[in-house]
């Protein structure tokens, strides 16, 4: 087994537009990045629900003919990217059942750390499952209820699971927002005319010219129906642990989250980079995309020039979503490619967001030594990767960490950089400014803030010992 969880996602809701279907559509189109293994959606006419999901992107899942399958004014949608369980048809989302009391639909982001544990004893119970996932065991708790509402059913089963989540959930005429106590997660609320709109970052919002309203409280429950909205504070307050990776890299820097702009924020790490890790050098280079946002302040702060070294082609997928060594290797050579006339006989810093096993920043950095420049220094703008996220990011094993256990010394050999050097917590902490304990760090600190019932005999352990 795996000392982790891979998974990553995306939800989107839409209550009373006739078009809901479409509109989930280009919410996901939006979303993509957030997983591009498999998408759907799922929606209502007010009697019964219609699903269509399929592995793949967004766009090449759903035309014309599709949409029209999809009759109403409700609609959810989900994009994953997984590999816990199988990549297969039956683990996509969201899930949509018929059950005695109706039928309802699920999409989840995030991961659940006690739902082996619920799945077994629902098993037990009789309870049969058609996929690996955990979020399947939430359809099972509200299924089982035995409250009447459809969302007093979703309270009743929220309150057995934890973990990270962020749901949207829909009865033939309910939509219904969770976002766990911890926060750890995004999800907002968005206006159009008379819809309402659940999404999980804001650019979802933008595309299709909704109104931002705000973002779903951690532990809040939002129950949008003919009534209108109407919003529950179920769960006792806990500590915020909203997840400080989703700034570093995962949400899209146009996304507006945990109440601050990403690019601003990622801007702003690169400003204090450049005040913490100072190379006099000519130019500085971003890795595109990821590192562009931190690079501007990177080159503001310190009065280098910014320089689009490295070119990206945007026709191929990520190439960090390909599940072969082989693949990735070759990926890196097909995304980007260096401008030669610009890096030739110069000293150049290259600012990327994060290095996770090591291998992009290794070739890249090769790359442009070979474009002929003179020095390549790297800096990075989080911490170390040390340890794999359980709630709902794509890390990958610790093993294959990097910095799970090379010092930044021995990474600096290992991209071949002249120098290295990575912001420091306090510094990602300050910059995420104003309320900095409201984050979960376990990917830079290996402080999880919440437990996993397997952590002690962690699987960390059984890997580590099988390796
Ligand atoms: P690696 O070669 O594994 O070190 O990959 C580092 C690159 O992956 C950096 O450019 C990061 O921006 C990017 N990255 C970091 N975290 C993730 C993630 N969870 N999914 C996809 N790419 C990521």
């Amino acid at each position: 087994m795996l000392d982790k969880f891979k998974e990553e996602c995306a939800v989107f809701g839409i209550f009373n537009h006739p078009e809901a279907a479409n509109m989930t559509y280009l919410g996901l189109y939006a979303l993509q990045h957030r997983g591009q293994e498999s998408a759907g959606i799922v929606a209502s006419n007010g009697k019964e629900l219609h699903l269509e999901v399929d592995m793949g992107l967004v766009a090449d899942i759903f035309d014309a003919e599709r949409l029209l399958r999809l009759p109403g004014h409700l609609a959810i949608g989900h994009t994953r990217y997984s590999t816990w369980g199988e990549s297969q048809l039956k683990n996509a989302q969201p899930i949509a059942i018929d059950y005695a009391r109706g039928s309802l639909a699920l999409a989840h982001n995030g991961n659940l750390v006690n739902a082996d544990h619920l799945r077994q004893e629902l098993e037990a119970g009789g309870s049969i499952f058609r996929s690996t996932m955990d979020s399947e065991v939430i359809v099972h708790l509200i299924a089982r209820s035995d409250r009447d509402r459809l969302a007093d059913r979703v309270i009743d089963a929220i309150e057995q699971v934890r973990g990270a989540y962020s749901l949207a959930i829909m009865g033939p005429n309910e939509l219904i927002g969770v976002r766990d106590p911890y926060g750890f997660r995004p999800l907002c609320l968005g206006k159009l005319r008379d819809a309402y709109i659940l999404a999980s970052e804001t650019c979802a919002l933008d595309l299709i010219e909704a109104e931002y309203l705000r973002d779903i409280e951690p532990g809040e429950v939002v129950i949008i129906n003919e009534e209108g909205l109407t919003s529950h504070f179920p769960f006792p307050k806990v500590k915020l642990a909203q997840c400080i990776f989703e700034f570093v890299y995962f949400s899209r820097p146009d996304s507006f989250i945990f109440n601050r702009s990403v690019h601003e924020v990622r801007k702003a790490l690169g400003h204090r980079l450049a005040k913490e890790a100072y190379v006099g050098v000519d130019i500085v280079v971003p890795v595109p995309d990821s590192g562009v946002p931190a690079a501007l302040g990177y080159a503001e702060e310190s009065g280098i020039p910014f320089e689009v070294g490295l070119i990206r082609n945007h026709y191929i997928g990520r190439t960090f979503i390909e599940p072969q060594q082989s693949i990735r290797h070759f990926g890196v050579k097909i995304k980007l490619n260096p401008i030669k006339r610009l890096l030739e006989g110069r000293r150049v810093v290259v600012i990327d967001d994060s290095i996770v096993r090591g291998t992009t920043s290794r070739k890249i950095l090769k790359m442009i030594r070979q474009a002929g420049a003179k020095e390549v220094h790297m800096r990075i703008s989080s911490p170390p990767t040390t340890h794999p996220c359980f709630y709902g990011i794509d890390t990958p094993t610790r093993r294959e960490l990097i910095a799970s256990s090379h010092s930044v010394e021995e990474i600096r050999k290992y991209i071949t950089a002249d120098s290295l050097e990575y912001l420091s917590p306090e510094g990602l902490l300050s910059t995420v400014y104003p309320n900095h304990n409201d984050y979960c760090t376990a990917c830079f600190t290996g402080e999880y803030p919440v437990e996993f019932p397997w952590k002690d005999r962690s699987q960390v352990e059984l890997f580590e010992a099988s390796s």
